[in-house]
């Protein structure tokens, strides 16, 4: 048996400013077919788990050029269907070529992206690859940021979303969608969808799996899905940033020769009973210092300006909590990586370690995220070419690239500046430019939960700032328009019925 590994997608954030094209998204280009063993087999990734399942089951993978952020995905404006469309035929065509020696198609996607003409992009990516494939089996790992439609749903054999935020099972995911895949392929499952969508937007800061209401579904899908002997449950946290009628919470159920209807309305009405518990708390960058400073003990800690997280699609340039550290000027404050390419590049090409320079750094894509902030007699204190090998659970073992990279010193304030947007995942990051952690007493990040996944480890505390930008905690800041309407929390709970919608596919 061969199965086919491709992989493409974005998280979309419809409220960030320009648009999503080839060149913002692959950089680097494509992740040719050829290196994937070399680059993803034994990492923490989608492609990773895929790989593994197939070489235990004694199948042939067939990796053929992959679309990936640092193994995982990334996130941005709405993508150009210039974007969308010439990354489909680029996959297609190489499927053609192999048709005729395939016996099934793993594909990776995210869930939650949208470009100018295919709103629910995933359902658009499917649909192109079905003008392909026809009906031979196609599955997929999926983001558990993804907003789950009935259109892909009907068009794919198996989904398996990740169930953990911050996403510490990508391996997990892919293994068991390709597994999943190869014993369909053998005849040993028939694996039956059923996905119940509910009328609820959550925070992506707020969506998270370590404590709270997002453990307790995590920890009752599981054995849920145990004592019904259930293929797969995922709940989707969905990605409320994405103003498209699919924007939503889901929860998805896999079982084996029928549909799951009930088993998917009962683990939703389990979720609906904890819609107000994604509520969250808005600090601004002064509160979110003050709360910091009375919780170091021995060491750091961290502050993520959750609202301009590149993994959530902001620009990464915001300087609301650069300049606050700056008017502290506090001791062991590090700021981490500010996205400026422009200035990185420029420190690197005129200047050496040691020498001192005047420069206007960050705030320079999206004015709700800060003007610049002149840095004024600052010390270069490191180059780096920013790249790396992460260490976090979301894709240990994956190798990064930042760009060229700088840490710059204003009076006791360490900041970097990269020419590549990620949101921070470890202490590799800092640990690129030098910057040794042991010192450190306020980390500065830009994340909303994946960072958790090493610093809650790490850090004596956490604190969420959430200042003006593109991802905010309070989703009635967006200007929505396409989302499906009535919906929590933009609507009142009395115009809500929250009743199955099964979609065309299953209707009785
Ligand atoms: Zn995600």
């Amino acid at each position: 048996m061969r199965i086919l590994i491709c992989q493409f997608g974005n998280e979309t954030n419809s409220f960030a400013l320009g648009k999503t094209t080839w060149e913002t998204l692959s950089p680097l280009g494509w992740v040719k077919g050829e290196t994937v063993f070399e680059r993803f087999e034994g990492t923490a990734t989608y492609v990773g788990g895929a790989i593994r399942a197939m070489r235990e089951a004694g199948v042939e993978p067939v990796p053929i050029d992959l679309s990936t952020k640092g193994g995982n995905f990334g996130a941005g404006p709405t993508m150009t269907m210039e974007c969308a469309s010439y990354a489909m035929d680029h996959i297609t065509e190489q499927v053609k070529e192999r048709l005729d020696s395939i016996d099934g198609v793993f594909f990776a996607v995210h869930g939650g992206g949208s470009a100018d003409e295919a709103e629910d992009l995933e359902a658009y990516c499917f649909q192109r690859m079905r003008q392909v494939i026809g009906d031979l089996p196609m599955m997929s790992s999926l983001d558990a940021h993804a907003n789950m439609s009935h259109e892909m749903v009907a068009l794919s054999h198996g989904l398996f979303g990740i169930k953990t935020v911050p996403h510490i099972d990508c391996e997990a995911a892919g293994y068991l969608a390709a597994n999943t895949l190869i014993a369909t392929v053998r005849g040993e499952v028939k694996p039956r969808m059923v996905l119940c969508r509910l009328p609820l937007l959550i925070p992506a800061t707020t969506g998270f799996t370590l404590s709270g209401a997002g453990k307790e579904i995590l920890d009752h899908t599981r054995k849920y899905r145990e004592e019904h002997g259930l293929l797969d449950v995922t709940f989707f946290f969905g990605f409320s940033a994405t103003d498209v009628p699919c924007s939503s919470c889901s929860v998805l159920v896999v079982a084996d020769g029928y549909e799951p209807k009930e088993e998917a309305w009962e683990l939703a009405n389990y979720v609906w009973e904890r819609r107000d518990r994604f509520a969250g708390e808005s600090l601004s960058c002064s509160e979110a210092l003050d709360r910091a400073e009375k919780q170091i003990r021995q060491g750091y800690v961290v502050i993520n300006e959750a609202s301009d997280n590149p993994g959530g699609g902001a620009p990464g340039d915001g300087t609301h909590l650069l300049r606050e550290m700056l008017r502290r000027d506090g001791k062991g404050y590090v700021m981490g990586p500010i996205c400026d390419p422009e200035a990185a590049g420029l420190i690197h090409r005129d200047y050496h370690v040691g020498d001192r320079i005047t420069i206007a750094v960050g705030g320079k894509t999206d004015p709700r995220a800060g003007e610049p902030v002149l840095l004024e007699d600052a010390l270069i204190v490191n180059l780096s070419d920013g790249q790396l090998i992460s260490a976090a659970p979301i894709n240990r073992g994956v190798k990064m690239n930042y760009g060229k990279s700088v840490r710059l010193r204003k009076g006791n304030v360490d900041v970097i500046l990269v020419s590549d947007r990620f949101q921070v995942y470890d202490d590799r990051t800092f640990l690129m430019t030098g910057c040794d952690l042991s010192q450190a007493r306020v980390l500065g990040l830009k994340s909303m939960n994946h960072f958790k996944g090493y610093f809650q480890h790490t850090a004596d505390a956490i604190v969420t700032a959430d200042p003006p930008g593109t991802c905010p905690i309070d989703l009635k800041l967006y200007p929505y328009q396409r989302v499906n309407r009535p919906i929590l929390p933009l609507d009142d709970e009395s115009q809500i019925r929250f009743v199955p919608d099964w979609g065309k596919n299953q209707e009785a």
